[in-house]
């Protein structure tokens, strides 16, 4: 693999959705793996419009990761409870 330091921030990366989730080519989900940060695709598409727009985005959607994990543990021990 090729590494390319860099400072500042990343403006490219793994590609996730609403939740946080990397998601494949085909656009779908791989549950239980999410990314946010450096590590994501920029909302911004690859432009840096100003500081602010990397810990932000960032903060926002690791808290999103977080919720939907949360969430997703919470129906299974839903369903395994049978409630
Ligand atoms: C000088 C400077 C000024 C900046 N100013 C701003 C600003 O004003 N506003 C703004 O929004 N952004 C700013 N940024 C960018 C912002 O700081 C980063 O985009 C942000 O910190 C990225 O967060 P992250 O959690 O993705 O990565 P990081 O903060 O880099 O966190 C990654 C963590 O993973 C750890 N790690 C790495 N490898 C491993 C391993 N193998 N095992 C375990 N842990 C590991 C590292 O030690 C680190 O703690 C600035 C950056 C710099 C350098």
């Amino acid at each position: 693999m090729r590494l390319y330091p860099g400072d500042i921030g990343a403006a490219t990366g793994l590609v996730i959705n609403e939740w946080a989730q990397i998601t494949r080519a085909d656009g779908s989900a791989i549950a239980g793996l999410y990314a946010s940060g450096n590590e994501a695709n920029s909302i911004m598409g690859g432009t840096y419009p100003g500081p602010g727009i990397t810990i932000g985005p960032a903060i926002t959607f690791a808290y999103r990761a977080v919720r939907h994990a949360l969430g997703a543990a919470q129906a299974r021990r839903a369903a395994s409870s049978g409630g």
